[in-house]
């Protein structure tokens, strides 16, 4: 393994100066051969990002309405970059070739996956590199996940030396249709690039140093963290850290590709590496919160004797169609943990159907509760870690209304009023950073 995966997400790539820095960083080491672009980002807060102004021209394209406004902001975005970077392929013809099939696809992904597709374009011109249409070797199976194949495929076209590009976010179904990842999927081309090519690590590229043991906004001076597993990561960014695609992880975890997290702007920063195991010791690597959840509480005398009980707790919503969080229990009482979106307001019915089906002495629903989780797999066997924790809470004058701590013991979460969310991910967070 030698060769170097690097992902440019698109505020890397918004405009031409980041794009020299982008092409400076890539000859800074003759190993970073296998570049995955995103589209063009946003240049400065009020700015628009081209894949949303892709799927506002095929959004309003299907209804028959004039898409001129969106088509132009992005002709012209691209047309200024091959000007300032000098060259020479005629994007206009590129464009012209998209605006003609708009009103051809159904679904917007096609569209979507054109600003990656030029913008790979552009970067290949400039690298003098070799590009690679994913279109034709990420392949999508027909239930929409990754078929595995792709790893062949890719790595079969992505032999011999040079540099190649390779645009993010966008692969094929089986019948040849475009199909995207999720929003924010480059990064999991780029980890799907890196698997194909053995690459030794795999470099992502944005617009921060790494990730931070809690959200910036909640503490701004957070400190960065050097060191995380794949599976510490899964934790956070299941709670909200959104530096990475979370989907990201799987490509590179069983390999054992470590991901390393860098920024664009300052490229001498030491960023973050996501591995397999940690060398680091720290019991507690980050904390990361979220709102918008509710608890349906229920209660009845001698449950643990009552066969089938909480089965029929469970089945309750997935009739509804509604998955559940956490779930954690009594003596004669257990609490079921959903998020709010989840709910879509049907969490009243919900308690009424559950009421019919298990008869609990009680039950109610309680709204307006953050999550909050402290991840760690040094926590293992590691003691004083909850009493710590609940400690802070009680400091800071944070009433915990439910606990839960999973069988990994990588994870404390606590459930508290939602008001109370800062507060509490700040004394944490406080009372973890500089824990060795
Ligand atoms: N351009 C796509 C998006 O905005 C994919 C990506 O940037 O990763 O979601």
């Amino acid at each position: 393994m030698s060769g170097i995966t690097c992902k440019f997400g698109g505020t890397s790539l918004a405009d031409a100066a980041s794009v020299r820095q982008v092409v400076n960083i890539i000859q800074a080491d003759p190993d970073r051969r296998f570049i995955v672009p995103s589209a063009p980002g946003k240049r400065h807060p009020q700015d628009k990002k081209i894949t949303d102004l892709l799927y506002a021209w095929h959004n309003i394209a299907q209804q028959d309405l004039d898409a001129s406004e969106p088509a132009d902001i992005i002709a012209d975005r691209f047309l200024e970059l091959a000007r300032e970077l000098g060259v020479a392929f005629d994007i206009q013809k590129h464009l012209d070739a998209i605006g003609a099939q708009v009103k051809r696809h159904k679904t917007p992904d096609y569209m979507a996956s054109r600003g990656e597709y030029l913008n790979g374009l552009l970067l290949a011109e400039v690298l003098g590199a070799t590009f690679v249409d994913p279109a034709d070797c990420i392949r999508f199976k027909e239930t929409g996940e990754l078929d595995p194949e792709s790893y062949g495929l890719l790595g079969e076209r992505l032999k011999g030396g040079g540099l190649f590009v390779v645009p993010g976010f966008y692969g094929a179904m089986p019948n040849g249709e475009i199909k995207t990842f999720s929003r924010g999927g480059s990064d999991v081309s780029g980890a799907i690039v890196a698997r194909a090519t053995h690459s030794r690590i795999y470099e992502n590229w944005t617009d921060v140093s790494g990730f931070r043991m809690a959200d910036p906004r909640i503490v701004p001076d957070a400190r960065r963290i050097e060191e995380i597993t794949y599976r510490e990561l899964r934790e956070l960014s299941y709670m909200g850290a959104t530096v990475l695609h979370d989907e990201a992880i799987y490509p590179v975890r069983e390999p054992k590709i470590p991901i390393h997290i860098r920024n664009t702007k300052a490229p001498d920063e030491p960023g973050t590496m996501i591995v397999a195991e940690r060398v680091s010791v720290k019991p507690v690597v980050g904390i990361a919160g979220r709102a918008g959840f509710s608890m349906i509480n229920i209660e009845k005398a001698l449950m643990n004797k009552e066969r089938g009980f909480g089965r029929r707790a469970l089945m309750v919503l997935e009739e509804f169609g509604v998955g559940w969080e956490h779930m954690p229990t009594g003596i004669d009482t257990m609490s079921i943990i959903i998020r709010d979106e989840e709910f879509n307001g049907k969490g009243p019915l919900i308690v009424k159907a559950i009421e019919e089906r298990c008869k609990p002495d009680e039950i109610n629903l309680v709204t307006g509760l953050a999550m909050i989780a402290t991840v760690g797999q040094g926590m293992n066997h590691h003691i004083g870690i909850a009493a710590r924790l609940c400690g802070a809470m009680a400091e800071a004058r944070v009433n915990i209304r439910v606990i839960d701590q999973g069988s990994s013991e990588m994870n404390i979460i606590v459930g508290v009023e939602e008001a109370d969310l800062e507060k509490a991910v700040r004394a944490i967070y406080y009372a973890f950073a500089w824990w060795e």
